[in-house]
């Protein structure tokens, strides 16, 4: 019953830059015809169908945005379904969890949110009907048999003997099965139907199994459970869904999900299968993103390195811009890789025009003006987005004592390098020149502590009145203004492009990808709401972290680097943009 393994993708090749908001796809064009020639009454009702045994990740993202994306288009709906029949791994943790990502992604299900597990007595009352029309049996052999009996790719099938029980005798098994008189695994409810098909989905798939456990909603008023082919296309059936989109593993259980509604005689959507998103760097099975978690490698299912879309809430991922990444990646039928830095080039996109800019140190390196005038503070006036002129400017307070970032020094300046070093001057952004006149080390180690610098007050604003010209300007913070705060710098959680491939992917994760650094930050940043996003001027995105709001303390995720690694990609592969 498992779908067929997913085909090395790809790489994918998408167009940025375009200007249509919503690029069309083969789905929307069969959607399209359908309206056109009235084959639904011209109702639109899709569903997005996750099971609750995980968290959302950035593929599920894809899925949501096409299915609820297509509802809004053309005036349907989209019903939020859980497709919970297996009480083993699903918790309500997991529907809570979904539900907050669909809100925040921005879709609303409204009243239609629906559970599988509501419908188990009228798929139990389909069961017997397709025993009773001969198309069911309950068979006595155990898992591994049923496995043996199968057959493979090149060889048919053998049949169960238990294949051709009277219907009656299938009634009276099956009844007994629901009430709990067999033992797990003693015996289960297959579909009879092609022992030879060269689709071995067909080889008389199993339509129920005996487990008893307790459900997260049904409780223990079930002890056999209906396999996902059986539940998934009577759901759509009941829920009268017309387009029932999936991804492409699935493209041979389509053979199976109509057999059972044709039979059955019930109403019957189109199953449309499309390519699932995989992405560099990431891992996007629940399977392995659950290992994750269990092996502590990360902190929890919202760890900021996590593709889920809890772990890009709160490492400051707009759902805007996640949105957007899934208009720009399209949806096409065969799979593909997509590159991260394209998602990373989104967020970045969102952000430049919405995170106001501050300035934050993230290394500190000290430095005191030696002619400022002792105990003065003035107020430095500084522009908050030069994207977005509407969001004003503030006050900066500057002093004799301030950080700048250890790296914009270099006690020996190689060719290239214009920041500041012995001698130079360089500006100091919304605030004055500053020239280095000394270098304060540490005795014992060597270490550069502290800079003595001059500064040339006819420069306030930053330009000289002379004329000359610097060729850097740093950032800064006053020393005796600025907030301390715990910054975590986070980088790709695997070392290799596709992860996936490799023989234990716990392997290839990065030691490095979570560094946590003690920054100086400008005193507006007091007391910044818990997830707003900013831009640290000349170092990135930044996002306060949501958890740590009780605690007093400001702690930022660093959601992405200025760099554009993007830009050099597309250029590469002379994709527009
Ligand atoms: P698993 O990782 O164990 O295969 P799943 O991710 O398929 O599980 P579901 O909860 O069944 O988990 O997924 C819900 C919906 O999201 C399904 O319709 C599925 O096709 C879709 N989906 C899952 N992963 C992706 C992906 N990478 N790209 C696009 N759609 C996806
Ligand atoms: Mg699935």
């Amino acid at each position: 019953m498992s779908p067929t393994p997913p085909q090395k993708p790809e790489r994918s090749e998408p167009t940025i830059g375009k200007e249509t908001p919503v690029p069309s796809n083969f789905i929307r064009s069969i959607v399209e015809e359908d309206c056109r020639t009235g084959k639904w009454d011209g109702r639109v009702a899709t569903r997005f169908p996750p099971e609750p045994n995980g968290y959302l990740h950035i593929g599920h993202a894809k899925s949501i945005c096409l299915n609820f994306g297509l509802a809004a288009d053309f005036n349907g709906t989209c019903n939020l379904r859980f497709d919970d029949t297996n009480p083993l791994k699903e918790d309500v943790e997991y529907v809570d969890s979904i539900k907050e990502d669909v809100r925040w992604l921005g879709f609303d299900w409204q009243d239609r949110e629906y559970y599988a597990s509501d419908y188990f007595q009228q798929l139990y009352d389909y069961a017997v009907q397709l025993i009773h029309k001969g198309l069911a049996y309950v068979d006595d052999l155990n898992a591994d048999e049923i496995r043996e009996y199968r057959g493979t790719l090149t060889e048919p099938g053998r049949e169960s003997p238990w294949r051709n029980r009277p219907v009656e005798e299938n009634l009276d098994l099956f009844h007994r099965m629901r009430e709990g008189e067999f033992p797990d695994g003693s015996r289960v409810l297959r579909a009879k139907i092609d022992m030879a098909s060269p689709n071995l989905l067909m080889r008389d798939p199993t339509l129920y199994r005996i487990r008893k456990a307790s459900h997260h909603r049904t409780g223990d008023a079930w002890c056999i459970y209906p396999m996902y082919d059986f539940t998934h296309c009577l759901s759509d059936s009941i829920e009268h869904i017309t387009h029932s989109v999936c991804t492409l593993e699935f493209e041979n259980n389509r053979e199976l999900y109509d057999w059972v509604l044709a039979r059955l005689d019930v109403y019957h959507p189109q199953q449309i299968e499309f390519a699932r998103l995989n992405l560099t760097y990431t891992v996007l099975s629940k399977r392995k993103l659950i290992a994750l978690v269990e092996n502590g490698v990360v902190q929890g299912w919202d760890d900021p390195r996590m593709p889920t879309i809890s772990g890009m809430r709160r490492r400051g991922y707009p759902p805007e811009a996640i949105r957007n990444f899934c208009d720009r990646i399209g949806v096409a039928r065969r799979d593909s890789l997509v590159d991260f830095a394209l998602l990373e080039f989104c967020v970045r996109e969102y952000l430049n025009r919405h995170a106001p800019r501050v300035m934050a140190v993230l290394d500190p390196l000290k430095v005191v003006i030696e002619n400022w005038p002792e105990g003065r503070t003035e107020e430095m006036e500084a522009v908050n987005n030069p994207e977005d002129p509407a969001a004003g400017t503030r006050k900066v307070p500057f002093s004799g004592t301030l950080f700048i970032e250890r790296d914009d020094f270099r006690e020996e300046p190689p060719r290239k390098f214009f920041r500041l070093a012995p001698g130079r001057e360089v500006r100091l952004r919304y605030a004055y020149f500053i020239r280095c006149t000394d270098v304060i080390k540490d005795p014992d180690t060597g270490e550069v502590v502290e800079l003595r610098c001059t500064y040339d007050p006819e420069t306030r604003g930053g330009d000289a009145p002379d004329g000359r010209k610097v060729k850097a300007t740093l950032h800064w913070v006053s020393a005796s203004h600025a907030a301390d705060a715990e910054v975590r710098l986070y980088e790709h959680l695997f070392a290799e492009e596709r992860p996936g491939e490799a023989a234990d992917f716990l392997t290839t994760v990065r030691p490095d990808s979570l560094r946590t650094v003690a920054a100086k930050v400008e005193p507006g940043l007091t007391g910044a709401e818990p997830g707003s996003r900013w831009q640290f001027e000349r170092l990135g995105y930044f996002c306060v972290d949501p958890g740590d709001g009780e605690s007093g303390r400001l702690v930022f995720n660093r959601t992405v680097t200025l760099r554009d690694t993007w830009a050099k990609i597309a250029k590469k592969t002379k994709i527009s943009g």
